[in-house]
């Protein structure tokens, strides 16, 4: 049985689905983003004793272990880990049917405790069991690994086993939470309980209670790309789950002619949302007639603060990490004790990087960071326009950068991204150090938020949902500087918080055209004239604008305030 204390277990619980989880750095089942994201916001609901569990997939060969080539090549390895040192197995056991046969789904339990309050079981559920046949035991070993009959076969696990599970441990759930669309075959299960009996049906209202289902559930879309959202051809679907009753009231909810993900989460939950304004609007415009609130992000206020960091906070803002809110009181700490905390964070990423590569970065150069997912849309190679220019620049006042991310195994526009960065190393050789480092992880990613001293994003509009590594930047005093996309358009002043790339984004929601090059003028711009000098030659202005990051977007970029929106705006209605 599920343990969380005796009178916690009667309580009605929230259900959180989601594909990918990140809670630490050694349980490797996430990719990115949306994996961080669901972790923290794990970890917020355990700090404010929400009754939540998780639910996502073990995935024992993790995504994957990035190396890259000194030509720039990135090679993915199987991550090695053993979920023993971190959860234990419970005794249930769920059954699902997968193309005809029975597959046997059972599931480990983490413990998400909060040093301060609750704690929140999280499932990670397994097929690699004995009785299972070989390829029913892979289900669960690679997260997005596989072609799309191994995706589906994921979610079936994901959607109904994880419902099925948590029937089997007793709990009692009050509203399912699908975190993207991954999930949604959950509503299947529903639509069975749901089901009236044919007995009591009136003519008009049919046998499924559509209603009942949308009253329990909530959706989260993360992805402003039509292209993102999952689709599947029926004539894969239904081979695999052969249930007839079903397929006819799914065509009609989750598409004609494809089984759409996202519409199926759509078409069946009462609360919907995006996950910053800008991209509430966006999904508006991509399905249009349905309505979708916005939630912007945040992020875990205590996991993404560096030690140096906490150290101040907890002296001069005690009590911050369960409430952010006390950054408002930010400009009581003295600007040479902010600085000095920047300081030895610098250093330890410094010392990170000698570690890893053998290149000693200057500790007198201005250093930008850029670390995600190695996508074409993310533009990393925005800042690389034009060398010429960037050489000019770095020639009058120093300058360093530091790369990091992961390309997904399918993408080669990501991993020709990746060499490219190799090659403008190269390049520059002389003018300015630019390093990319390998594995990109929760770690790696601790460190480079706290370690650079301006964080760079340059992704193409509208296609940024929200973005959270800035978010992190901001809770260790390091300012955005940042095209106008996701949470950086609520996020931004001029100067105060950080600074803007390129044109300001209309407010209507009509596609508007942006041009790289128009971009990187303004990058290259503001750089030069702006930030180098207020960086390195008025200190104490440059230290007000590292308050302004902390003081008015950490202060508000957290998963403590976006997980009580959700409550009061999704979980209690
Ligand atoms: C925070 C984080 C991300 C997400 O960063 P974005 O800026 O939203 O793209 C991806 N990967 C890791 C490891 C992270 O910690």
């Amino acid at each position: 049985m599920l343990n969380h204390g005796t009178k916690a277990a009667r309580k009605p619980t929230i259900a959180y689905f989601s594909m990918e989880i990140g809670l630490a750095n050694d349980i490797p089942t996430y990719a990115g983003g949306l994996g961080v994201l669901a972790g923290d916001t794990i970890k917020s609901a355990a700090d404010l004793g929400m009754p939540l569990v998780g639910v996502t997939l073990l995935y024992r060969k993790g995504y994957f272990r990035q190396e890259i080539t000194p030509a720039g090549r990135q090679v993915e390895h199987p991550v090695q880990w053993r979920p023993e040192n971190f959860m234990r197995p419970l005794p249930n056991k769920v059954h699902v049917l997968i193309d005809g046969r029975k597959v046997s789904v059972g599931t480990w339990q983490y413990e998400a405790r909060s040093v301060t309050s609750g704690t929140v079981p999280v499932l990670f559920l397994d097929t690699d069991l004995e009785e299972n046949h070989p390829e029913d035991k892979e289900i669960t070993a690679v997260l997005y690994g596989g072609d799309p009959r191994y995706r589906f076969k994921q979610e079936i696990v994901l959607g109904i086993a994880g419902y099925r599970m948590l029937q089997s441990l007793g709990m009692e759930i009050s509203r399912y939470h699908m975190n993207e669309g991954h999930a949604s075959l959950l509503t299947l299960e529903l639509l069975r309980r749901y089901r009236r009996p044919l007995e009591l049906v009136w003519a008009e209202e049919g046998v499924w209670d559509l209603d009942g289902v949308r009253r329990s559930c909530i959706f989260t879309t993360h992805t402003p790309e039509a292209s993102g959202h999952d689709k599947f051809d029926y004539d894969l679907a239904e081979p695999i789950l052969r249930d007839d009753r079903i397929m006819d009231i799914l065509k009609q909810l989750a598409g004609r002619d494809q089984l759409n993900m996202t519409l199926l989460a759509l078409n069946l939950s009462h609360y919907v949302n995006g996950v910053a304004k800008k991209h509430g609007e966006v999904s508006r415009g991509l399905f249009p007639g349905y309505e979708f609130n916005a939630i912007t992000n945040g992020v875990h206020s205590f996991t993404w603060t560096c030690p140096s960091f906490r150290r101040l906070y907890d002296r001069y803002l005690p009590g911050w990490a369960n409430e952010p809110e006390l950054f408002v009181r930010v400009d009581n700490i003295p600007p040479g004790e902010i600085w000095d905390a920047h300081a030895q964070a610098r250093l330890a990423l410094f010392d990170e990087i000698y570690q890893r590569t053998g290149t000693r970065l200057d500790p007198e150069a201005m250093t930008l960071g850029f670390a995600r997912r190695a996508t074409a849309y993310k533009r990393a190679e925005l800042i690389f326009s034009d060398l010429r220019r960037l050489t000019s620049i770095a020639k009058k006042r120093k300058l360093q950068l530091v790369y990091a991310g992961k390309a997904h195994p399918r993408d080669e526009t990501g991993k020709r991204l990746i060499e490219n960065i190799f090659s403008y190393s190269g390049q520059l050789r002389d003018a300015l150090n630019v390093t990319y480092l390998q594995d990109y992880d929760m770690a790696l990613a601790s460190k480079l938020v706290s370690g650079v001293d301006l964080w760079l994003n340059t992704p193409l509009r509208p296609h940024e949902a929200s973005g959270t590594s800035g978010m992190k930047a901001a809770h260790n005093g390091v300012p955005n500087f940042s095209v106008l996309d996701g949470w950086w358009i609520e996020g931004h002043i001029e100067g105060v918080t950080g600074w803007s790339i390129g044109a300001t984004p209309d407010p209507s929601p009509a596609p508007q055209q942006f041009s790289n090059q128009a971009d990187a003028e303004d990058l290259y711009h503001k750089l030069e004239h702006v930030i180098l000098p207020l960086f390195y030659d008025r200190r104490m202005e440059w230290i007000q604008v590292m308050r302004g990051a902390i003081g008015k977007n950490a202060y508000y970029f957290n998963t403590h305030r976006m997980m009580r929106r959700y409550a009061t705006e999704a979980y209690l209605y």
